[in-house]
Protein backbone atom coordinates (compact mmCIF):
# COMPACT_ATOMS: atom_id res chain seq x y z
CA UNK A 1 0.00 0.00 0.00
CA UNK A 2 1.10 3.51 -0.63
CA UNK A 3 -0.74 4.62 2.26
CA UNK A 4 0.10 4.06 5.42
CA UNK A 5 -1.81 1.84 7.66
CA UNK A 6 -3.89 4.09 10.00
CA UNK A 7 -5.99 4.51 6.85
CA UNK A 8 -7.41 1.55 6.62
CA UNK A 9 -7.06 -1.04 4.06
CA UNK A 10 -9.54 -0.74 1.54
CA UNK A 11 -8.30 -3.34 -1.56
CA UNK A 12 -8.51 -0.57 -3.87
CA UNK A 13 -5.82 1.68 -2.23
CA UNK A 14 -3.31 2.32 -4.57
CA UNK A 15 -0.80 -0.79 -3.76
CA UNK A 16 2.93 0.67 -3.81
CA UNK A 17 3.85 -2.26 -6.66
CA UNK A 18 1.51 -0.36 -9.02
CA UNK A 19 2.43 2.99 -8.33
CA UNK A 20 4.68 5.53 -7.80
CA UNK A 21 5.23 8.86 -6.84
CA UNK A 22 8.53 9.84 -8.93
CA UNK A 23 10.80 12.48 -9.58
CA UNK A 24 10.11 13.06 -13.11
CA UNK A 25 11.97 16.30 -14.01
CA UNK A 26 12.92 19.83 -12.62
CA UNK A 27 10.46 21.16 -14.57
CA UNK A 28 7.32 19.16 -13.67
CA UNK A 29 8.94 18.06 -10.47
CA UNK A 30 7.34 14.80 -8.86
CA UNK A 31 4.81 12.79 -10.26
CA UNK A 32 2.79 9.35 -10.08
CA UNK A 33 3.56 6.49 -12.43
CA UNK A 34 1.44 3.17 -13.23
CA UNK A 35 3.59 0.23 -13.55
CA UNK A 36 0.08 -1.41 -14.15
CA UNK A 37 -1.85 -1.65 -17.85
CA UNK A 38 -4.94 -0.18 -17.20
CA UNK A 39 -8.30 -0.57 -19.19
CA UNK A 40 -10.40 2.16 -20.28
CA UNK A 41 -13.26 3.06 -17.87
CA UNK A 42 -11.73 0.82 -15.13
CA UNK A 43 -11.22 1.82 -11.61
CA UNK A 44 -7.30 2.21 -10.94
CA UNK A 45 -7.77 2.50 -7.71
CA UNK A 46 -9.70 4.73 -4.47
CA UNK A 47 -8.02 7.87 -2.60
CA UNK A 48 -7.36 8.50 0.79
CA UNK A 49 -6.32 11.38 2.99
CA UNK A 50 -6.76 13.99 5.37
CA UNK A 51 -10.07 16.25 4.55
CA UNK A 52 -9.09 20.08 5.01
CA UNK A 53 -10.71 22.89 4.53
CA UNK A 54 -7.98 25.02 3.03
CA UNK A 55 -6.43 24.78 -0.55
CA UNK A 56 -2.78 23.57 -0.44
CA UNK A 57 -0.36 22.38 -3.21
CA UNK A 58 -1.74 18.95 -2.67
CA UNK A 59 -4.75 19.04 -2.15
CA UNK A 60 -7.82 18.29 -4.62
CA UNK A 61 -11.36 19.74 -4.11
CA UNK A 62 -14.30 17.34 -2.97
CA UNK A 63 -17.05 20.23 -2.58
CA UNK A 64 -16.71 24.19 -1.96
CA UNK A 65 -14.63 23.82 1.21
CA UNK A 66 -13.33 20.53 1.35
CA UNK A 67 -9.87 19.70 0.19
CA UNK A 68 -8.25 16.03 0.46
CA UNK A 69 -4.99 16.44 1.05
CA UNK A 70 -3.07 13.31 -0.29
CA UNK A 71 0.95 13.00 0.17
CA UNK A 72 0.90 10.03 -0.84
CA UNK A 73 -0.55 9.27 -4.28
CA UNK A 74 -3.49 11.69 -5.53
CA UNK A 75 -1.65 15.15 -4.56
CA UNK A 76 1.05 14.11 -7.07
CA UNK A 77 -1.07 13.29 -10.21
CA UNK A 78 0.45 15.61 -12.89
CA UNK A 79 -2.17 17.81 -15.35
CA UNK A 80 -2.62 17.10 -19.02
CA UNK A 81 -5.11 19.14 -20.72
CA UNK A 82 -5.68 15.62 -22.61
CA UNK A 83 -6.11 13.55 -19.38
CA UNK A 84 -5.87 9.76 -19.27
CA UNK A 85 -7.34 9.55 -15.93
CA UNK A 86 -11.03 10.70 -13.93
CA UNK A 87 -11.38 11.71 -10.50
CA UNK A 88 -14.45 11.23 -8.79
CA UNK A 89 -14.67 13.57 -5.62
CA UNK A 90 -17.33 11.99 -3.76
CA UNK A 91 -16.54 8.07 -4.60
CA UNK A 92 -12.73 8.76 -4.06
CA UNK A 93 -12.08 6.88 -7.14
CA UNK A 94 -9.76 6.98 -9.81
CA UNK A 95 -10.54 5.87 -13.22
CA UNK A 96 -8.83 5.24 -16.47
CA UNK A 97 -10.16 7.52 -19.81
CA UNK A 98 -8.23 5.85 -21.98
CA UNK A 99 -6.10 2.47 -22.40
CA UNK A 100 -3.24 2.95 -19.98
CA UNK A 101 -0.27 1.11 -20.64
CA UNK A 102 2.59 -0.35 -17.83
CA UNK A 103 4.87 2.64 -17.15
CA UNK A 104 3.15 5.64 -17.81
CA UNK A 105 2.39 9.05 -15.46
CA UNK A 106 -1.08 9.10 -14.42
CA UNK A 107 -2.18 12.80 -15.92
CA UNK A 108 -5.24 13.97 -14.68
CA UNK A 109 -7.17 17.97 -15.81
CA UNK A 110 -6.77 20.04 -12.56
CA UNK A 111 -10.20 21.98 -13.82
CA UNK A 112 -12.02 18.96 -13.56
CA UNK A 113 -11.94 19.30 -9.70
CA UNK A 114 -10.35 22.37 -8.66
CA UNK A 115 -12.34 25.65 -8.78
CA UNK A 116 -9.30 27.84 -8.03
CA UNK A 117 -5.64 26.17 -8.32
CA UNK A 118 -2.91 26.71 -5.19
CA UNK A 119 -0.89 28.12 -8.28
CA UNK A 120 -1.57 28.58 -11.74
CA UNK A 121 1.45 27.46 -13.85
CA UNK A 122 1.86 27.77 -17.76
CA UNK A 123 0.93 24.04 -19.44
CA UNK A 124 3.61 22.36 -21.49
CA UNK A 125 1.43 19.17 -21.43
CA UNK A 126 1.66 19.33 -25.51
CA UNK A 127 -1.31 17.64 -25.96
CA UNK A 128 -3.24 19.03 -29.52
CA UNK A 129 -6.61 20.79 -27.39
CA UNK A 130 -3.63 22.30 -24.97
CA UNK A 131 -5.29 25.73 -23.10
CA UNK A 132 -2.12 26.78 -22.52
CA UNK A 133 -2.73 27.83 -18.92
CA UNK A 134 -3.36 25.27 -15.72
CA UNK A 135 -6.01 27.05 -13.86
CA UNK A 136 -9.25 25.96 -11.57
CA UNK A 137 -11.75 26.00 -13.51
CA UNK A 138 -13.27 29.09 -11.90
CA UNK A 139 -10.51 31.09 -12.95
CA UNK A 140 -10.30 29.64 -16.19
CA UNK A 141 -12.05 32.25 -19.08
CA UNK A 142 -9.65 35.04 -19.14
CA UNK A 143 -6.73 32.29 -18.56
CA UNK A 144 -8.79 31.28 -22.13
CA UNK A 145 -8.60 34.04 -23.75
CA UNK A 146 -5.33 35.67 -23.46
CA UNK A 147 -3.31 32.98 -21.78
CA UNK A 148 0.04 34.61 -22.72
CA UNK A 149 -0.93 38.13 -21.19
CA UNK A 150 -1.54 36.57 -18.00
CA UNK A 151 1.49 35.00 -17.66
CA UNK A 152 3.74 38.01 -18.63
CA UNK A 153 1.22 39.58 -15.21
CA UNK A 154 2.12 36.99 -13.12
ZN1 LIG B 1 -2.04 21.57 -21.67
Amino acid sequence: MLYPARFGNDPLFPKATDFEVVYKDEKTGKGVISYRAFKRGEIIARMSGEVISDIRQHTLQISEDKHLYDVYFSGYFLHSCSPNISLDMDKMTVTALKDIKANTYLYMDYAETEDHLFKQFPCSCGSKNCRGWVAGKKDMHPAMLEPLAIAANQ
